[in-house]
């Protein structure tokens, strides 16, 4: 969402005729685009903001801009104001259409501070894309879902969803453009058309944009597993170009946590839901989030964590240490686990799915896959990666004249998470 939001903000700032630079030492402007999901990610962008001080000295019109989820955390803005008074724009994450207008003000020494949700259009400024062959589009904003871990729902609003034609119009430009996967982002997809018209859902977007003509790839993120539906399951099945990949968070495999932490599914749920799923899709990669160390979690209830990652068989999981946000309900929960115990947890997580992972590998070895080459591996030499269907990154030898090219790959040796293979065929 982040990174998608970062192609707005160049967007804004190529049409007012900036371009971007290598070293912040150059920069007339600088963009903070924050996050708070984690402290740490808090944490590296005080420290940033703070080494502005210095930049300004020796450029007085350099203008520094504060944007993103932090920026728009209660209080922040008037911390920002009074302990880094050299910041010169503060916006929010539903104001980004004022960013032009904020820069034309602190140009004439007028600071910009304006955290207030009103939220933009997609269609009000052009885009910076720099991820092609895939295109972020925005479907939906906000959560309203509430996890009790969850800083999001205070820093990005409630959901809402964006007018499905706008969204449609946004997708066939980018095809008729050259783009050859669509992702399509937003907190919670499936919840996607709750406050539209009867019959706008999620499973109507994929039909609308499966139907579409051409070679292309659709993915999305992220699917909240209370919401995810049959007839999404089966618009996934019904359309070739829709990658059988789902992003599905559990966050844990104790029952006792997944209430605390608000999520309104079993593990006996989540396992019926993924037994459901690959029973209409046989080969689909399934991916998730999990975190541990979250407020009174036992030895037992990790141990269901691990239990559950055997069982489902990720293709990958992001693990992460639960971090306390203040404002959101489990901040003030008793029993917050040590530190080193959730060390300890993370790294037997991460040890468990590497294992899970490397069993699938090994099953990827010796079978071709058809592959969308993204870009250059640049760890190693005229190396390009790219994807499989179900979302596995994959490693092979070629030029760089085949990036946004569908080869077939076939998978010579694995390494765990990393697949190697070679090109057998590719088109034109
Ligand atoms: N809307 C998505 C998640 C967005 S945040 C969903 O519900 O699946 C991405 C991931 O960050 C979450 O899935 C969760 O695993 C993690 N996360 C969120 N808050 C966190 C916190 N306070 N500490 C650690 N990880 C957190
Ligand atoms: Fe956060 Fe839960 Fe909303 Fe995801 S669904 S953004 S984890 S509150």
């Amino acid at each position: 969402m982040n990174v998608h939001d970062s192609e707005k903000i160049a967007g804004i700032l190529e049409g007012m005729g900036y371009a971007s630079c290598d070293s912040v030492e150059n920069a007339d402007i600088i963009v903070f685009n924050t996050c708070c999901i984690r402290e740490t990610a808090e944490q590296k962008i005080y420290g940033h903001i703070g080494a502005v001080k210095n930049l300004k000295r020796k450029n007085p019109n350099l203008i520094a801009v504060v944007c993103g989820c932090m920026s728009q955390q209660e209080g922040v803005a008037d911390k920002i104001k009074e302990s880094y008074p050299y910041v010169d724009i503060v916006l929010g994450t539903a104001n980004l259409n004022m960013l032009e207008q904020a820069i034309v003000s602190a140009r004439k020494k007028k600071k910009y501070y304006n955290v207030d949700f009103m939220q933009y259009r997609e269609e009000d400024f052009n885009q910076s894309r720099t991820s092609y062959p895939n295109a972020w589009v925005n479907i939906n904003y906000g959560c309203n879902n509430f996890c009790t871990y969850c800083i999001v729902p205070y820093v990005r609003g409630r959901e809402h969803s964006r007018p499905m034609q706008d969204i449609l119009r946004e997708v066939r430009q980018l095809l008729d453009d050259g783009y050859e996967e669509i992702t399509l982002l937003g907190q919670n997809v499936n919840s996607y058309g709750h406050d539209l018209q009867e019959g706008e859902t999620f499973a109507k977007l994929l039909h609308e944009i499966g139907k579409l003509e051409g070679k292309f790839r659709l993915r999305f993120m992220t699917s909240h597993p209370k919401d995810l539906s049959q007839d999404v399951i089966d618009a996934i099945a019904q359309h070739t170009n829709i990658c059988d990949n789902i992003h599905l968070p559990v966050q844990s495999g104790s029952n006792e946590i997944l209430r605390k932490m608000n999520r309104r599914y079993t593990r006996e749920d989540y396992f019926a839901l993924v037994d459901k799923i690959r029973s209409k899709l046989p080969s689909v990669g399934i991916t998730t989030d999990i975190m541990v160390g979250f407020p009174e979690e036992t030895e037992q209830d990790f141990e269901d964590t691990l239990d559950l990652v055997r069982r489902v068989k990720y293709s990958s999981a992001f693990c992460f240490v639960y971090s306390r946000r203040k404002g959101t309900p489990a901040y003030s929960m008793e029993n917050q686990v040590p530190y080193a115990v959730k060390k300890e947890r993370i790294t037997r997580l991460l040890a468990c799915q590497n294992e899970v992972t490397k069993e699938i590998s090994q099953t990827m070895v010796g079978n071709c896959y058809e592959v969308l080459v993204e870009g250059a591996n640049f760890r190693y030499q005229n190396t390009m990666c790219g994807r499989t269907e179900s979302g596995r990154l994959v490693n092979f030898k070629c030029d760089d004249s085949y990036i946004g090219k569908f080869v077939t790959v076939l998978i010579e040796r694995a390494s765990s998470a990393t697949l190697w293979g070679k090109i057998v065929k590719s088109e034109d």
